[in-house]
């Protein structure tokens, strides 16, 4: 038996076939992320999202250089996204923090480094 699964993300049609096997609890698992995928942002309330992928390039840590790909739910009015895991045995996805969206921060906005403490802070 297999499962076909169509769910619309923003303006995004997915389609996915299962092969369901003898095992649909396992299948299901493995389409959790489609059957659960957000129809707005948790955030702002808007249904305005789109489905898109981001790349990362660790810049520190053991996997300096290494690339990470991720799929995730984007809101097109406020900029959070929801991120899409993979689940550690490979076997499926799911939405981390259960799809929760999680509001944009302009690098720019970051937390300031903490370096401006000068030498007249410092007590004798
Ligand atoms: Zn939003």
């Amino acid at each position: 038996m297999n499962i076909k699964i169509t769910k619309k993300i923003g303006d995004t049609n997915i389609t996915a076939d299962i092969e369901a096997g003898s095992d649909l609890a396992k299948a299901l698992v493995g389409a959790d992320w489609l059957l659960n995928a957000p129809k707005m942002c948790s955030h702002c309330k808007s249904a305005n999202i789109v489905f898109s992928g981001r790349k990362v390039i660790a810049k520190q840590g053991e996997n300096v250089g290494k690339e990470y790909y991720y799929a995730q739910a984007r809101c097109k009015d406020c900029g959070a996204t929801a991120t899409i895991g993979k689940l550690s045995d490979g076997t499926g996805y799911f939405w981390r923090d259960g799809g929760k969206f999680e509001p944009y921060t302009p690098k720019n906005q970051a937390a300031p480094a903490n370096n401006d403490i000068g030498d007249s802070d410092i007590p004798f």
